[in-house]
C-alpha cells in the first residue's frame, strides 16, 4: 500500500468523507486533551470542561482555558488541515467530521465541516437560552477579546457569563452536529480516519456507519485502534501521508 495508491482511491471515490481528531491538532502545536500526553494528567482539565462545575463557576473556565482556546490566534493549520480544504475545494472531498474545538479546519478554508464535540465559534447565555437567538449570542472573536484581557463575556440581556458552545462533560452532544455526520458517513463510499484513537463513541461510530453501508476506511494513526484490522489502507506517519498527497495533488492539478 503506497500513498499513491490511496491519491488514487481519494480521486476515484464518488462520496469521499474524513474523520479528524486530536492526533491532526497536535500537528498545530495544540495539546491532546486525553492521549498519552494529554492535559488531563497533569491539571484539571476534567474539571474545566464541566458542565456542573462551570454552572458553579464559569471564571475556572474562562481562565484556564484563556492560552488553550482563546490563544488559539496564534496557531496556524498544519499540512493535513491545508490538504484536506484543498481536497474539497477541488471536489474530492465531499465533508468533515471534526472531534476538535480549534476551528482550524475552518481556518484552513474547509466549508463543510460537521463539529461533533461542539465549537468555541460561538457563545450563548443560557438563561436566556435559545442558543440560536443572535441577540443573545457572541462569535469567538469577541469572547476571544474579552478573555485574553482577562474578563468574562457576558450576555447583554441579563449580564449572566456566557457558555462557549463546545460540548462539556455531563452534557449530550449536538443533536444536528452528530445527525450529519451520521448521514454523511453512510453515504460514504470512503472515509480518511485521521488522528483518532477510535475509541470515545460516537465519533469511533462513524467509520462503522460507513462499512456496514458498503464503503470502505483508511486510517492514519500513530498508534494502533480497534478498527485497524477493517481498513483498506492503513498508515502511522500524518504528516508524511499529507505531504505526499499534497505533492500528488500539484502534479496532478497541471
Ligand atoms: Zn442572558
Amino acid at each position: 500500500m503506497t500513498v499513491k495508491q490511496l491519491f488514487e482511491k481519494i480521486r476515484n471515490a464518488k462520496y469521499n468523507t474524513a474523520l479528524t481528531g486530536a492526533g491532526v491538532s497536535t500537528l498545530s502545536g495544540i495539546r491532546d486533551f486525553r492521549g498519552k500526553n494529554g492535559l488531563y494528567n497533569e491539571m484539571d482539565a476534567e474539571k474545566i470542561f464541566d458542565i456542573s462545575y462551570f454552572k458553579k463557576d464559569p471564571s475556572f473556565y474562562y481562565k484556564a482555558s484563556a492560552s488553550l482556546i482563546y490563544g488559539l490566534d496564534e496557531k496556524t493549520p498544519s499540512i493535513v488541515h491545508n490538504v484536506l480544504a484543498e481536497l474539497e475545494k477541488q471536489g474530492y472531498l465531499k465533508a468533515l467530521i471534526t472531534q476538535n474545538i480549534d476551528l482550524l479546519h475552518e481556518k484552513a478554508g474547509s466549508k463543510n465541516v460537521i463539529e461533533i464535540h461542539g465549537s468555541p465559534r460561538i457563545h450563548y447565555c443560557m438563561r436566556c437560552s435559545g442558543g440560536n437567538n443572535p441577540e443573545v449570542c457572541m462569535p469567538f472573536d469577541e469572547a476571544a477579546k474579552i478573555v485574553l484581557a482577562g474578563g468574562l463575556p457576558k450576555c447583554p440581556k441579563c449580564a449572566s457569563i456566557l457558555k462557549p458552545d463546545i460540548t462539556f462533560f455531563g452534557e449530550s452532544l449536538p443533536v444536528n452536529a452528530l445527525r450529519d455526520a451520521t448521514i454523511e458517513s453512510q453515504k460514504s463510499d470512503l472515509m480518511l480516519v485521521l488522528g483518532t484513537s477510535l475509541t470515545v463513541f460516537p465519533a469511533a461510530s462513524m467509520p462503522q456507519y460507513t462499512l456496514r453501508h458498503g464503503g470502505e476506511i483508511v486510517i492514519v494513526n500513530n498508534m494502533s485502534t480497534p478498527m485497524d484490522s477493517e481498513a483498506v489502507f492503513r498508515f502511522d506517519d500524518l504528516e508524511e501521508v499529507f505531504c505526499e498527497i499534497k505533492e500528488l495533488l500539484f502534479l496532478h492539478k497541471n
